[in-house]
């Protein structure tokens, strides 16, 4: 996954500006909201394979705890730095918020490229780090949660390090196996809360879900789900793509038979000898939905002109660059925020840290329910929002979310 920083810094400041100048919020209000609660950077000592000591540099910043502790996932990636960890910990304020979870927003980072470590170093660092971190880490302090490069068996060890010290606590992080209190759902979540999102957007704009035409980018967890859960909608998928290029059928794929295709060879390449084009050339083909779900700045100052799509569905974090989405307004292409387009997997790790806490298990159909409520009512909000003052979903998003905390952050303050 490649570094984000610049795209979703650049698209969350700006929006944020906008949203809290039609807010009508005070400077000073605006800045106290902006500035992270807290940033800790620490050393991750650890010993290698062949007995060496090696040292990494992890971070963890709380952005906002306003409307409950702070939550955000831990990526391990040789791009992470202080500028990326503190923009995506504010993106987990307004993300938590919109959907009204009651969290905040955090985030933290190990710089370092896993892929060059054995799995018992990274073991140790991930262990070693969570020790770290222990002090403004809690059930109802902070709880970290997988991002890139990070997955279930690394919040497993976290929760080990953690209960070694404190007794057994799967409330401390989510994205857990199940064997260890993960939730039924949370893996097609982020997905299926695109699908929804995607849905309801074509009830606003009246487009007929059964005749639409959908192009996915990306093929991994988010885009597979969505493909799945929008064909089972009745949509048309024409075109997915991953890192290795792009398959496009006019008449539609079948979706069902690439699923498989996919969890067997871990690429859409040689799908029923469908020749590769390339992603470039698949972001540009008609379609009704355009859904960037890999990785940020796809749709940029470059491509924006020749995009030919009804209404773009952000399932990426920051797929569309500040410059293409002015461009794409003027153009009246809708784009629905990645805030509320990708939050299904924060809204189902939500659900994990309740069922963790009442220690109490729900059925998948159980969080598929109350997943599928709470992304219809945040639609709803930004939609609404939209609608009332005639701005982008994106800066209605924003204002909905910001409105939020800056109401319980004076009730608390002020
Ligand atoms: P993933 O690693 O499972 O899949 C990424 C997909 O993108 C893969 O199919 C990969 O081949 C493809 N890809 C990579 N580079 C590409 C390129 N240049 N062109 C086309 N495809 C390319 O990741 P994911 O979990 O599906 O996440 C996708 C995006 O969604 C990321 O931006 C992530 O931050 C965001 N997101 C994910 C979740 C979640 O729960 N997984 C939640 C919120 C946001």
């Amino acid at each position: 996954m490649k570094n984000q920083t610049s795209s979703s810094s650049d698209a969350t400041l700006s929006a944020y500006e906008v949203a809290v100048n039609k807010l009508g919020l005070k400077k000073n209000l605006a800045n106290a909201l902006n500035i992270p609660d807290r940033e800790l950077t620490v050393e991750v000592p650890f010993r290698k394979d062949n007995g060496e000591i090696d040292s990494l540099i992890g971070y963890r910043v709380q952005h906002n705890n306003s409307r409950g502790p702070f939550k955000g996932g831990i990526r391990y990636h040789h791009h992470v730095d202080i500028n990326e960890v503190r923009s995506l910990a504010s993106l987990m304020t307004w993300k938590t918020s919109l959907l009204d979870i009651p969290y905040g927003g955090g985030k933290g980072g190990i710089c370092f490229d896993p892929s060059n470590y054995s799995i018992t170093e990274i073991e140790r660092i991930s262990r070693k780090f969570f020790r770290a971190i222990d002090p403004i880490i809690g059930s109802n302090k902070d709880i970290p949660a997988p991002d890139v490069n990070t997955n279930a068996q690394v919040m497993s060890w976290f929760m080990d390090e953690y209960s070694e010290i404190n007794g057994y606590t799967p409330s401390i992080v989510t994205g857990k196996p199940l064997e260890l209190g993960g939730s039924e759902g949370r893996e097609a979540a982020t997905g299926r809360g695109t699908a929804i999102i995607t849905r309801e957007a074509a009830k606003s704009w009246e487009i007929d879900l059964t005749k639409s035409k959908v192009i996915i980018q990306g093929f991994g967890n988010v885009g597979s789900y969505a493909a799945k859960f929008l064909n089972e909608y009745g949509c048309k998928i024409i075109g997915v793509s991953d890192i290795n290029g792009a398959i496009f059928d006019n008449d539609g794929i079948d979706v069902e038979s690439l699923l498989l295709h996919q969890e067997h060879h871990k690429t859409i390449k040689g799908f029923n000898s469908y020749e590769l084009i390339s992603n470039d050339e698949l972001l540009t083909k008609k379609c009704d939905f355009l859904i960037p779900a890999a990785l940020g700045s796809a749709i940029n100052s470059g491509n924006v002109d020749k995009i030919n799509c009804k209404i773009i569905v952000e399932a990426a974090n920051g797929p569309v660059t500040g410059n293409a989405a002015t461009s794409l307004w003027r153009r009246k292409i809708p784009i629905i925020p990645d805030i509320l387009t990708n939050a299904g997997g924060v809204t189902v790790s939500y659900f994990e840290w309740v069922q963790n806490l009442q220690q109490f298990k729900w059925t998948e159909s159980e969080v598929n329910i109350k997943l599928e409520s709470k992304m219809v009512d945040a639609y709803k909000c930004v939609y609404d929002m939209k609608f009332e003052k005639n701005i982008p979903m994106r800066i209605a998003a924003f204002m909905v979310a910001i409105d939020r905390v800056s109401n319980a952050f004076k009730l608390r303050f002020g």
